[in-house]
């Protein structure tokens, strides 16, 4: 995918998100996507720093990335959501292409949907938008089921006793 529909998938996630985390549609909702949409963007855009540092779809395309950037929260307290972006990335990359990742770097074998959509296709835009409409739901069914992801990330740090 490019980096138009990268940041296509980030924005409309992002207020997806907003809406999932404060449904009120108020000022609090408006608030909430403020606070995630930067870093979800920010995050939507770093692994394909690979296309100028390291390999692309390698080097910055791989779950050690993902883990590592899901633990800054947690372990140094800042980059809250911006793992969202990662995620939502390798996702848009496995399904709204028809090359995949790498997920297990340095492993070089590079994992993909078999439905893949080429990323110039006239439907990639179309693509990106059902894919960002399934990750809203699937996130609204772990935060509603599974876990709140409006976690109190500070308070789960201390649990675990990490943080610095
Ligand atoms: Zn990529």
């Amino acid at each position: 995918m490019n980096k138009k529909g990268h940041v296509l998938n980030a924005v409309l996630l992002s207020i997806g998100l907003g809406y999932v985390l404060e449904p009120s549609g108020d000022v609090e909702t408006f608030v909430k996507i403020a606070q995630i949409s930067v870093p979800v963007v920010l995050g939507a855009l770093f692994p394909d720093v690979d296309t100028a540092f390291g390999r692309h779809r390698k080097t910055l395309h791989n779950l050690a990335v993902l883990g590592i950037v899901a633990a800054y929260p947690l372990v140094f307290d800042n980059l809250h959501f911006v793992w969202i972006g990662v995620l939502t990335h390798y996702v848009l990359d496995m399904v709204g292409s028809k090359r995949g990742i790498a997920l297990f770097y340095p492993w070089d074998e590079e994992f993909a949907l078999p439905v893949g959509v080429a990323t110039h296709s006239k439907y990639a835009d179309l693509v990106t938008v059902l894919i960002t409409g399934f990750e809203v739901a699937a996130f609204a069914a772990v935060h509603f089921y599974v876990v709140s992801l409006d976690i109190d990330v500070a308070a789960l740090a201390a649990a675990f006793g990490v943080g610095l």
